[in-house]
């Protein structure tokens, strides 16, 4: 079932995200929700504060060729273990900020730990893409987006944009 999608500013995008104690159908539930969410966007990763549930939870994909096999990772409590002292820059965004785009820097190589649907630990060294994602949705655990990043004049640029959105879209919806 798909979710609706909360957009900057709001106050449970800024909240530090509490940790999963145990794996229960309600969650992994949730899990398939952001995914189905996610791919519907489109979009190649969704934080659960996103869709409004203040949990340690993010899915991605950064399988987008065609004819690729989709890889969709659910990762609860996911943690970043390692990071390269090399960098990547990619332009990055966000379904929460809609149309809006900016090029961040981060550590090129990451190794992230995390529970999977079945309650297992798992750990991977991700690069490229991926590194960059995987970051971006942690960063929503601790209620950071990517336009922390910018300098405060673009974010407040941006952000006066989304304020705009939803009062459009406040109206269409009336
Ligand atoms: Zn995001």
């Amino acid at each position: 079932m798909k979710r609706p999608i909360l957009i900057h500013p709001d106050p449970r995008l800024k909240k530090v995200c509490a940790p999963v104690t145990g794996i229960t159908d309600d969650l992994r539930r949730l899990s398939q929700d952001m995914l189905e969410t996610m791919y519907d966007a489109p979009g190649i990763g969704l934080a659960a504060p996103q869709v409004g549930v203040l949990t340690r939870l993010i899915v991605l994909d950064c399988v987008k060729g065609e004819g690729e096999t989709p890889r969709p990772l659910a990762m609860f409590n996911p943690q970043i273990i390692a990071a390269s002292d090399a960098v990547n820059t990619y332009e990055e965004g966000c379904l929460s900020i809609p149309d809006q785009y900016a090029d961040v820097t981060r550590p090129a190589d990451v190794t992230v730990r995390w529970i999977d649907r079945n309650g297992a630990e798992q750990e991977e060294t991700f690069d490229k893409l991926w590194a960059t994602c995987v970051q971006h949705e942690i960063d929503h655990l601790e209620g950071k987006l990517f336009i922390d990043y910018l300098s405060a004049l673009k974010r407040q640029l941006i952000t006066r944009k989304m304020v705009k959105l939803k009062r459009d879209r406040a109206r269409d919806a009336l």
